[in-house]
C-alpha cells in the first residue's frame, strides 16, 4: 500500500487536518532554547560550532533548521534534544529548566519528550519493524501490552502495517525512516527532533517522509525540528530557520505548497472537527477500532518503577538509537 493511501485511508484520514497555518505564534513554546553556545575539540583544533544562538519550537509546527555543512546543525539539535550539553546557554522543555536536572532526571525527560530520527535510521537488524518499535517503548517505561499496541499504533500510522514483522534488511530505505518515524513517535512525545532525515532517500521516499513529519506535527500537534540542507524539504514546512557558521542568520514561515497539493487531493474529512486524538479507555489504553493515530503521553501506560525492575527483554548489548 502506498503512503498516501495508507494515510488517506485512516478514520479520520491523516491528510485532512486542521490545514496549514493552523498554528499560531501566539502557542506557548514547547521548547526555549536561549544564548546556546557549544565549544568543541581541543587545543589547538577547538571551535566554537554554535556561538549564541535563541530558538524557540511551538506545537503544531514542523520547523527546519538549514544550514551547509559544518554549520552547527547536528550539534545545535543534540543540544536541544539534551544529548549535548551546551557550553553556555539554557534549554527550557514543557516549562522544566535542564539544567537543573540531575542526569537520571534528563534521561527520563528525554525518554518521555523527546523523539530522535537520524539520517541513518539506527534500527536494530536484528529486530522486526514491530520489535524495534516496541523497544523504545520499552526503554520509554510503557508496559508490554500499552507498548504493543502503541507499536502496532504508530507502524499503522505510518503506512507499515503490511511490513510488522518485516526485518531491516527487507525494507527499502524509505520504509526503514518510516520505522524510525514510528518509533520516534510512538511514545507520542511532545518534540520530535530529525538529523538529515531525507539525507539517504531518493527523491520520492524523501517527499513521502516530509510529508508524513508535516502531517504528524499537524494531527497530532507535535513540535518536529528537522534539520537538513535539503531543499525538497522547504514546502513541508511551517518555519524555516538559517543557521551559518553558528548562528542563526535568518527566519522564514514556510511556503507550504506541497500540503495545499497533497491536501487539495485528500479524501474529505467525515468530520471537520475530529479530535486527531484517539479515543482512550478509561485505563489509558487507546480504543480498540479507533483511528490510527496516536494517543496521549498518559502515565497509565507506563509501568510502574517497581514492575519495569521485575520486567526483562533481552535486547542483546545494543544501545537504543
Ligand atoms: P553540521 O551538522 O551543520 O554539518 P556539526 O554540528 O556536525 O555541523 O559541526 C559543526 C562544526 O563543529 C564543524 O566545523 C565540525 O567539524 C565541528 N565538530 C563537530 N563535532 C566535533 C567534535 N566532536 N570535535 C571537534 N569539532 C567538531
Ligand atoms: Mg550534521
Amino acid at each position: 500500500m502506498s503512503l498516501k493511501s495508507a494515510l488517506a485511508g485512516s478514520n479520520p484520514p491523516l491528510l485532512a487536518t486542521t490545514g496549514p497555518g493552523s498554528s499560531s505564534a501566539t502557542v506557548a513554546p514547547v521548547l526555549t532554547a536561549r544564548g546556546i553556545t557549544k565549544e568543541l575539540g581541543e587545543g589547538a583544533g577547538r571551535i566554537m560550532a554554535v556561538k549564541g544562538v535563541d530558538i524557540s519550537l511551538r506545537p503544531g509546527e514542523l520547523t527546519l533548521l538549514m544550514g551547509p555543512s559544518g554549520s552547527g546543525k547536528t550539534t545545535l539539535l543534540s543540544i536541544l534534544g539534551c544529548i549535548l550539553s551546551p557550553t553556555s546557554g539554557t534549554v527550557e522543555i514543557d516549562g522544566t529548566m535542564t539544567n537543573t536536572l540531575s542526569p537520571e532526571q534528563l534521561a527520563r525527560l528525554r525518554r518521555t519528550h523527546i523523539g530522535y530520527i537520524f539520517q541513518s535510521y539506527n534500527l536494530f537488524p536484528t529486530l522486526t519493524a514491530l520489535e524495534n518499535v516496541r523497544i523504545a517503548l520499552d526503554v520509554a517505561g510503557f508496559s508490554s501490552a500499552a507498548g504493543y499496541t502503541r507499536a502496532e499504533q504508530a507502524l499503522r500510522v505510518v503506512g507499515l502495517e503490511p511490513k510488522f514483522k518485516s526485518y531491516p534488511a527487507n525494507l527499502s530505505g524509505g520504509e526503514k525512516q518510516r520505522v524510525a518515524v514510528a518509533r520516534a513517535i510512538a511514545s507520542a512525545p511532545s518534540i520530535v527532533l530529525a538529523d538529515e532525515p531525507t539525507a539517504a532517500l531518493d527523491s520520492e521516499n524523501g517527499h513521502g517522509v516530509m510529508k508524513l513529519l508535516s502531517e504528524i506535527a499537524r494531527t497530532q500537534n507535535r513540535s518536529i525540528l528537522v534539520v537538513t540542507h535539503d531543499p525538497r524539504t522547504l514546502a513541508y514546512a511551517d518555519r524555516v530557520i538559517r543557521i551559518e557558521d553558528g548562528l542563526i542568520i535568518g527566519e522564514d514561515r514556510g511556503d507550504h505548497s506541497a500540503l495545499h497539493a497533497a491536501n487539495s487531493h485528500a479524501a474529505p474529512h467525515s468530520e471537520p472537527d475530529a479530535p486527531p486524538q484517539a479515543a482512550n479507555s478509561d485505563d489509558g489504553e487507546p480504543t480498540h477500532g479507533g483511528p490510527p493515530t496516536l494517543i496521549d503521553l498518559s502515565p497509565s501506560g507506563r509501568r510502574s518503577k517497581r514492575r519495569r525492575k521485575g520486567l526483562q527483554k533481552n535486547t542483546g548489548n545494543k544501545k537504543l538509537a
